[in-house]
């Protein structure tokens, strides 16, 4: 099998797969073809009253039917396993190539029964050139178009000296043009340099794009790659910082449980303080280091998660805290099956962690927090909702609600400690699993009072 493929190619496989698109568009494109030339024949005939001779118009459509049934013959390839996606065997190019040297033989015998040099069809030869130019080697479309030329010459002369009969379109050319030598030669030189220079230029122009891409595309693995690096280095940073922490913090704890000996109680309340502080600290960490890591990993472990299960694991963790914060939590689905995902349980369970333990924090005395599982809201999707009546996000904030480190204003003035990086993770979790995360507030909860908040997050069913 010859190797069609371009020597300037970076990447094969990505190459064949954008031919296999431009091949499936090219048979769209022809029975198009197919169409336009029935309505040609039909036009011509009736509309400008061209006098065809029977010969012409049974040529015509059998040249269209011929069209009809290769291209039919080109679906059914497509739709068999006989086309490979690799240099050394039958690939997108070598079919793209027979296309092209069908389209070439219809063409040329459309243009012989449509008036040989007077036909207006030899214009169309071009655009085989630039289609050819655009996915061929260069040496396989010039030797196509030298070809093309030789033949459009040596069917001239067969013309020329009727040594083929010549099928005029009358009404075009009043005069015939097929035995004037002299035209034959201008059009014809003028035709061979229209055929090299579309090449040419086609060529040249789809090396030097197809390059342009690589080197964009190249630039753009550099720039995922030093990412990765920067988020590594930070993993590596924030991990090293946490260990001191945890040591400042047992200390602190050594003391706190009088270990050490009784504590005066200003300091205690001061050291009490500072216990809290490193608390904040480890969540900050914890929280930058699940988002690099979540930055890090491009896949991720799937297997099936009873969402509902995992739910209820989570809630019912949660249930002491929202008692001693008298806030009511419920959980429920709206109809009683299972609710099955494809995903990380343990990402997933960080995501709705974060969210639930948001819906408490933001909440107070009296607050309800109602968690929902539901798959009609959405079609092919199990949308999650933890929706609360806590004091809600600013109309002004909603837009930087899912930036890092962004947190609202009311939840800074009221003293709320938190990190902002929370939501980023669940974001950032949702999204790994193809789904989307949209939130409303005020919430269906709300009343005069309280605002509320309500997220909801939408997994696939299927997600492959
Ligand atoms: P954190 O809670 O650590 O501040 P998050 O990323 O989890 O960070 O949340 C970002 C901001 O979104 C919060 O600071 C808060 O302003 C707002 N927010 C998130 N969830 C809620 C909620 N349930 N009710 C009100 N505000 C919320």
């Amino acid at each position: 099998m010859i190797n069609l493929i371009p020597s300037y190619t970076y990447n094969v496989e990505q190459l064949l797969t954008i031919i296999t698109k431009r091949n499936n568009w090219l048979i769209k494109l022809r029975y198009l073809v197919f169409g336009a030339l029935i309505v040609f024949i039909i036009f011509s005939k009736y509309i400008i009253r061209i006098n065809y001779t029977t010969t012409q118009i049974i040529a015509i459509i059998i040249i269209a039917f011929s069209i009809l049934i290769y291209n039919s013959l080109f679906t059914l390839i497509t739709k068999s396993k006989l086309i490979k996606n690799t240099a050394d065997s039958f690939n997108p190019l070598h079919f793209s190539l027979i296309q092209i040297i069908f389209d070439i033989v219809a063409l040329s015998a459309l243009t012989y029964y449509t008036g040989g040099v007077e036909s207006p069809f030899s214009i169309f030869f071009v655009f085989h050139m630039i289609l050819g130019s655009l996915i061929l080697p260069s040496y396989v479309v010039y030797t196509i178009a030298t070809l093309v030329v030789l033949f459009f010459f040596f069917a001239s002369f067969l013309e020329y000296f009727n040594i083929v009969p010549h099928y005029s379109l009358d009404v075009i050319f009043t005069y015939s043009l097929y035995n004037n030598p002299n035209y034959i030669i201008v059009f014809g030189l003028t035709f061979a340099i229209m055929m090299f220079v579309s090449v040419l230029l086609t060529n040249s122009l789809a090396r030097s794009l197809y390059t342009r891409e690589q080197e964009l595309k190249n630039a753009l693995d550099e720039l995922n790659k030093a990412e990765l690096v920067k988020q590594k280095y930070i993993m590596a940073i924030v991990h090293e910082i946490k260990s001191p922490i945890a040591v400042v913090q047992s200390y602190l704890d050594l003391i706190l449980q009088h270990y050490l000996g009784p504590v005066p109680s200003t300091i205690e309340e001061k050291l009490s303080r500072a216990r809290v502080r490193t608390d904040e600290a480890i969540q900050i960490i914890n929280d930058i280091i699940n988002i690099s890591k979540l930055k890090i990993q491009s896949e991720i472990k799937k297997e099936n998660v009873n969402l509902f299960l995992l739910l209820k694991k989570i809630v019912d963790k949660r249930k002491s805290q929202c008692d001693y914060a008298n806030i009511s939590i419920k959980l429920y689905k709206i109809h009683n099956k299972e609710y099955i995902v494809q995903g990380d349980p343990q990402l997933l369970e960080l995501a709705f962690s974060n969210l639930l333990s948001n819906a408490i924090k933001y909440n107070s005395s009296g607050g309800i927090i109602e968690v929902v599982v539901d798959d009609v809201a959405r079609e092919n999707f199990i949308m999650v909702e933890v929706c609360d009546n806590g004091i809600g996000i600013p109309d002004s904030e909603k837009e930087k609600i899912f930036t890092d480190f962004f947190r609202a204003s009311n939840v800074k003035q009221k003293g709320y400690e938190g990190t902002g990086l929370g939501l980023s993770v669940v974001k950032q979790i949702v999204e790994h699993h193809n789904g989307e995360i949209t939130f409303e507030s005020p919430s269906r909860l709300a009343d005069g009072k309280r605002r509320g908040t309500s997220f909801k997050i939408f997994l696939p069913i299927n997600s492959e």
